[in-house]
């Protein structure tokens, strides 16, 4: 009996099949990898010395994908497959909703024929737009502002829908804030293709002399210095959640929905100042306009998850900023 993790060569699924293996879990791997490649799959083996069965295709294959579950024991499914970059995807929205939706209901179609029942969605906090208030809760309001968001709330319908029809699937939407750090080996973190559009792969950019400056986005929002506050979560803390999902579902009827973060939220520049003492490293910045469509404020109420799943993250955002810069130095 295995866990497939779909995009599991990908920075998110990399990690949470490393602690799939730590918990003893027999794990296959599908991943184009268009956005990494074959040495993450090594590397996970040798972080926990453990083989994974690794296929590289693309779900929209379904064909292909279906080889997958003829020839494993697939029990339940892990799903981070699909393209994420917010900017591009205004810009290509066709490709976003054609690829992001096909791959996920071949991989539901497929699961529906194999009568595998426990899927575990990666969903995001995009689904809650610009929400009024923080904390975010798990019932407020949802709307998109960009296709990529649009995908992922999609998606969630879509599995609401196949619920309702079918209770025999037991799944879990989680809805994660910002995940940065890397893993504390060292050997497997982020490392974005071309110019980096979120912040911690920026900082690291720029602190390694790739980039010559980190823009930060507006310093007259009202928050506690001005600057941007998000929910970092440390990569292996969320990766932790998805043990508790599973294991939710594998205890549990039904549809759950939860954030994942810390809880906490920080600003541009606490992430920056943090980033700079725990490494001994200079982060060169200026400050420019708000980028377009950012909000002020955003971050989770996790006691949902806390108290639902039994799960908490524990890493510090010294943690965080340690292991990111740790991956990078590791990697050049
Ligand atoms: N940000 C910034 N400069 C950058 C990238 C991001 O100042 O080069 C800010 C951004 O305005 C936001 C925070 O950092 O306040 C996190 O941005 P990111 O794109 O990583 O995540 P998201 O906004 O999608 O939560």
């Amino acid at each position: 009996m295995a866990v497939l993790v779909a995009g599991g060569a990908g920075y998110i699924g990399s990690h949470i099949s490393i602690e799939l293996l730590n918990n003893n879990k027999e794990v296959v791997i599908v991943d184009s990898l268009m956005n990494s490649n074959e040495d993450v799959i090594k590397n996970i083996e040798n972080i926990t010395n453990k083989k994974v069965k690794f296929y590289s295709l693309n779900m929209i294959n379904e064909d292909e994908l279906e080889k997958v579950f003829k020839d494993n024991n697939i029990e339940s499914v892990i799903h981070l497959a699909g393209l994420k970059a917010v900017g591009e995807s205004v810009k290509k929205p066709l490709e976003y909703y054609y690829n992001n939706l096909v791959i996920t209901l071949n991989l539901l179609r497929i699961m529906k024929k194999y009568n595998c029942n426990k899927f575990v969605f990666s969903s995001s906090a995009t689904v809650y737009g610009q929400p009024k208030t923080v904390p975010i809760k798990e019932d407020f309001p949802l709307s998109t502002t960009n296709p990529y968001g649009t995908t992922k709330l999609m998606i969630e319908r879509i599995l609401k829908d196949l619920y309702n029809s079918d209770n025999s699937f037991r799944i879990v939407m989680l809805r994660y804030f910002n995940p940065i750090g890397a893993h504390e080996s060292g050997l497997i973190g982020e490392n974005p293709n071309g110019i980096p559009n979120n912040l911690m792969p920026y900082i690291t950019s720029v602190a390694s002399g790739k980039l010559e400056v980190l823009n930060i986005f507006g310093n007259d929002y009202n928050t506690k210095d001005g600057t941007g506050v998000r929910d970092y979560i440390h990569v292996v803390d969320l990766a932790k959640g998805h043990i508790k999902a599973l294991e939710k579902i594998e205890k549990d009827d039904g549809i759950f929905v939860y954030n994942l973060g810390s809880g906490r939220g920080y600003s541009v520049l606490e992430l920056v100042n943090t980033f700079e003492k725990v490494n001994n490293v200079k982060v060169n910045y200026k400050f420019t306009d708000r980028r377009p469509g950012d909000i002020a404020e955003c971050y989770a109420d996790i006691s949902k998850a806390e108290k639902e799943l039994n799960w908490k993250p524990t890493k510090t955002l010294e943690d965080m900023c340690r292991d990111s810069w740790n991956f990078i130095k590791n990697s050049k």
